[in-house]
């Protein structure tokens, strides 16, 4: 089924009433003395631990608890790391691409609520002069630590796989105007998707990699001859795997079948029931296997908030029990999902193991980021990111360095 259509949710009802910004306003939550939350499985890269204990002190994860330590006990919660979404258009009813920094602020703290600690911000197509302001405004709260960088999505992307992206302002991967991202990112660019079959398209791939920007092969109509080309080239992405992309035929195999055999390459899935058949995910994670998967949200706006009317770039979005589409021509336009859902469902109904979810909501993202020196386990000398969900995983609390974004509800 369709992504939660309730996801009017108690959390961000409190957001909007307060319209309290999380990142530096969020509650001190472990005082000055060590926690030590305990009693947990707690979900390590080497297995499950069950009864295990995770120490607190400050914003990072310990070794060894003191004396003085404040304890939680979790007993029959599961301890996961903080989820790590690349590719995430906003929430709580704000975009990243056209919102103010309040709105932007906004749609983090939205994902927050939802276990994201680590969010990569994406926008979607718009002409040359907007995304080049747009990531100046972004960059600043990369600087600030708000986002893990900026994803541009588009424009150099295929007309004839633009899902929800304006036609009109579509335009071939010339390298010169992909530098003028980079340099307006501001050393922030973290990711660009790219139709790497067009015109200028390789060597675009060449530049990102040159500059270590993520080249994400996406929203394209290349062959498998071509992937295979991009790929040597130096894309390391496939932008969400079998979404804007031609299906797997068995003549004509595709970008999907290159993307999924190539081990320099992580997928993207969209795992929230609407974007993908459960089927289709098994696949992936046959082929690929479980380090080579990211479950993003590309949400949209409306996740965490609800049905009703959105602009998504200059383009007006339905929302109809969770799904997104596009009101002129239907298609899908991103989702509402948050990754505690798309964590459910991955050990729920795709009945993936736990520790192969974690993979994929958090180290794989991280390591991908490189990031992993910092977040994406719960390890000591990282960052004290990190969620608690319980037997049903269902999300029951969330810390991101150190600090309870969602106390812990026990009861
Ligand atoms: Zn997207």
């Amino acid at each position: 089924m369709a992504a939660d259509p309730g996801a009017r949710d108690s959390a961000n009802m409190r957001l909007r009433r307060g319209a309290r910004p999380a990142t530096t306003h969020s509650q001190p939550a472990t005082s000055q003395v060590p926690l030590v939350l305990s009693g947990a499985n707690v979900v390590m890269p080497t297995g499950t631990l069950k009864d295990g204990e995770v120490v607190i002190d400050g914003t990072q994860i310990t070794g060894t608890a003191p004396e003085n330590a404040h304890r939680i006990e979790l007993t029959g919660h599961y301890l996961v790391p903080g989820f790590v979404d690349i590719h995430n258009h906003g929430g709580g009813g704000a975009s990243f691409t056209s919102g103010t920094p309040n709105d932007v602020v906004t749609g983090i703290h939205t994902h927050r609520l939802h276990g994201t600690t680590t969010l990569v911000a994406s926008t979607v197509t718009g002409d040359m002069d907007f995304l080049t302001q747009r990531a100046g405004l972004l960059s600043e709260l990369a600087e600030q630590g708000d986002i893990a960088g900026i994803h541009f999505e588009g424009p150099f992307i295929s007309p004839c796989r633009k899902g929800a992206h304006s036609e009109e302002l579509l335009r071939d991967p010339d390298p010169a105007e992909v530098r003028k991202l980079i340099d307006a990112a501001r050393g922030h660019a973290t990711m660009v998707t790219l139709a790497t079959e067009l015109p200028g398209g390789i060597d675009s791939v060449r530049l990102l990699a040159d500059h270590g920007v993520i080249a994400a092969i996406g929203h394209t109509d290349a062959t498998y001859e071509e992937t295979v080309e991009a790929i040597e080239a130096g894309a390391t992405v496939a932008t969400h795997l079998f979404n804007a992309m031609p299906p797997l035929g068995h003549r004509q195999p595709g970008p999907i079948a290159a993307l999924l055999e190539d081990e320099r390459i992580t997928v993207e899935l969209i795992n929230d029931g609407t974007h993908l058949h459960p089927a289709s995910l098994q696949l992936a994670f046959h082929h690929a296997g479980a380090d080579r998967v990211a479950f993003i949200t590309d949400a949209m706006d409306a996740a965490g908030f609800g049905d009703g009317r959105y602009m998504l770039g200059p383009l007006e979005v339905e929302v109809a029990d969770g799904v997104a589409r596009l009101v002129e021509g239907g298609s899908i336009a991103g989702s509402t999902l948050t990754l505690d859902r798309a964590f459910k469902r991955a050990v729920t109904i795709d009945r993936l193991p736990v520790e192969d979810a974690v993979a994929a909501l958090s180290a794989n993202p991280a390591k991908l980021l490189g990031r992993y020196d910092r977040i994406g386990s719960l390890e000591p000398g990282k960052d004290a990111d990190l969620v608690i969900l319980d037997a049903d995983f269902d999300l029951k609390g969330v810390m991101r360095r150190g600090e309870w974004v969602v106390e812990p509800q026990l009861g």
